[in-house]
């Protein structure tokens, strides 16, 4: 029931920017991401495309100019300084040419979308509710990193199961401790800030580290909201303009994929359909999945 799991702000189409700043004090989701999905048999996932031979790991090739690096860049870090040995770290060196704005007046920026010219998109995969070896092996097999946006109800009955996705170069994020798609308006401060530090520290003890991104419950933020995520020490809630549901894509703005694009998914029965949706939107257009938080510099 996340299908209607979308970002709140109508910016005029076209608009590219990445940061929706909030002007209003509350935001009210359209169309929130529910209850967990039911445990229902997963429909046989028909991949809509295989990798081609000739990509290893499936990443597209990418233009020279950019894969050594943003050329004009003049930040004396070498690409290497990004890359963590061992695992799938920004591992064609891109130089970011976006810059994570600061934490103002006490909230955290907002991100629907990385306002970047270089080839890249962000993968983001949500809440926990199904688990399957096919998903573990499917990541591996595309060797995509993601950014995982885990609420604790939903894997603290198997919090295990995910440290699989961080062996691979993914990061466990927070999604908050109940998913309450309704915390804007029916949380004040103090709750929401429980919700969300609650979730810092099992992912700490779980996964030790501490989230730098936080990710609403249906996708609705407030300024309340902002307030407690940088309070909670985190860099920015990360919203979307972009997902792979049921199998499609589904994009607010045209009809494929864009440079700086953050994509939402989620564990669910339909997994590996979501994945081959995602897959064939992402050699389509050409694009590199890059980690998030290397991106950004939140790692
Ligand atoms: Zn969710």
């Amino acid at each position: 029931m996340c299908e209607d799991h979308r970002a709140l702000f109508a910016e005029p189409t076209g608009r590219r920017a990445a940061l929706g700043i909030l002007g209003a004090s509350l935001v009210t989701a359209l169309g929130a991401c529910a209850a967990p999905q039911s445990a229902a048999p997963a429909p046989a996932p028909a991949p809509q495309n295989t990798p081609p031979a000739t990509a290893p790991h499936g990443r597209p090739a990418l233009p020279a100019a950019l894969a050594g690096g943003h050329s004009t860049a003049s930040s004396p870090r070498p690409p290497s300084a990004l890359r963590r040995p061992g695992n799938k770290h920004l591992r064609r060196g891109f130089i970011p040419d976006f810059k994570l704005p600061p934490v103002q007046n006490g909230l955290a920026p907002v991100l629907t979308k990385i306002d970047t010219k270089q080839p890249v998109v962000f993968l983001t995969i949500d809440d926990g509710v199904t688990r399957s070896p096919e998903m573990v092996r499917l990541m591996a097999e595309y060797d995509y990193p993601a950014s995982i946006f885990l609420t604790r109800n939903f894997v603290q009955a198997d919090p295990g199961f995910f440290k699989q996705f961080a062996a691979q170069g993914s990061l466990v994020e927070n999604h908050t401790v109940s998913h309450n798609i309704n915390m804007v308006t029916q949380l004040g401060y103090q709750q929401q800030l429980a919700e969300i530090t609650g979730m810092q520290d099992y992912a700490q003890q779980h996964y030790g580290r501490r989230p730098t991104l936080f990710r609403p419950p249906g996708g609705a933020y407030s300024t309340a909201m902002r307030q407690a995520v940088a309070a909670a020490g985190m860099k920015a809630i990360v919203t979307w303009e972009t997902k792979s549901n049921v199998g499609r894509m589904d994009y607010q703005y045209g009809n494929s994929l864009r440079p700086g694009d953050i994509v939402l998914m989620h564990f669910r029965p339909e997994f590996a359909a979501d994945l081959a949706a995602f897959r064939t939107a992402q050699l389509a257009a050409g694009l590199e999945v890059v980690l998030l938080e290397d991106y950004l510099g939140v790692v």
